[in-house]
């Protein structure tokens, strides 16, 4: 069986692939997500795979990518920002529909594994995918294999308190999880846009910046300050080779530059030789890295 299928569970889409025994995508389906049934999701992943192993004329290995977790104490969806997934058997669910074992890992981790696999952190040893977007996500891949963790929260990072904070950032933001200060509520497209102000969206703030506007480019100045502050304490304790970045603010091309600048400030090592890159199979990488769940055969 060299087909391998990839799923990526969405909030608004859900979307599948196939790749080849080469790694090189040859079949791609999407639907809309049917929002707030939890039946009609496992339907409509059944009828994804299908439509994908018709293409193919084989039959292929799953691999889904979804919102949250599923906790490996109760086999329930926890965390999901979907939240019609939450406390539902989903892998048993879907085993059934699909009668043959399927792996499910968190979308940032099927992030990071993509980018490990065949990305801009293939060949390192150890990669920290991020996912900077509306909201902020983190997975884990050492020697090419999902570090997921006993509580499956491995590389969560978003809701943990900016830390070294200036003044002017304590207490913080509000966060939806119940707590202020979140490295989300900084480094989400929200929190570009409340450092810009003036009630633009992020990539407005974006473009402005680019095209040499002085308040967007502090704004921008300022979002990769604490981006270096917050990827500082994962790298003190992780110390991965590489730190990848997805999701729509991985677009600011100065991050590539600034960032490692800044974040030796931060580091407790006389050098830093961590790398920070783009993603390379930009919004495609959750869904090949859910495929990737599977290993070659
Ligand atoms: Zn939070």
């Amino acid at each position: 069986m060299s087909l391998r299928i990839g799923v990526d569970l969405g909030g608004t889409k859900i979307e599948a692939i196939g790749l080849g025994a080469d790694g090189s995508e040859r079949y791609r389906r999407r639907v809309e997500t049917p929002r707030g049934s939890y039946d009609g999701t496992i339907h409509a992943i059944a009828d994804l795979v299908r439509a994908v192993e018709h293409a193919a004329g084989e039959r292929g290995t799953v691999g889904i990518g979804m919102p949250g977790a599923v906790s490996p104490a109760t086999g329930l969806v926890k965390n999901a920002n979907s939240t019609w997934l939450i406390g539902h058997p989903l892998q048993q669910d879907l085993e059934a529909a699909l009668a043959r074992p399927v792996r499910l890992a968190n979308d940032a981790n099927c992030f990071a594994l993509s980018e490990a696999s065949d990305g801009a952190g293939a060949g390192a040893a150890v990669v920290f995918g991020v996912i900077l977007g509306t909201g902020v996500g983190g997975g884990i891949v050492v020697g090419g294999e999902v570090l997921g963790g006993t509580n499956a929260i491995a590389g969560e990072w978003g809701h943990n308190m900016l830390p070294w904070p200036d003044a002017d950032e304590w207490p913080g933001p509000p966060c939806y999880c119940g707590r202020t200060g979140c490295i989300e509520t900084f480094l989400c497209g929200r929190g570009l846009e409340l450092a810009y102000g003036a009630g633009a969206p992020a990539a407005r703030a974006i473009a402005a910046a680019a095209a040499g506007d002085a308040r967007a480019s502090a704004a921008i100045e300022l979002y990769g300050r604490r981006l270096a502050k917050a990827l500082a304490s994962v790298i003190n304790i992780l110390d991965p080779d590489v730190v990848v970045l997805g999701g729509g603010l991985s677009n600011i091309e100065s991050l590539y530059r600034r960032v490692p600048q800044l974040w030796t400030a931060w580091i407790f090592s006389d050098r830093v030789d961590t790398r920070l890159a783009r993603a390379r199979h930009g919004d495609s990488s959750g869904v090949r890295g859910a495929a990737w769940l599977w290993p070659p055969a």
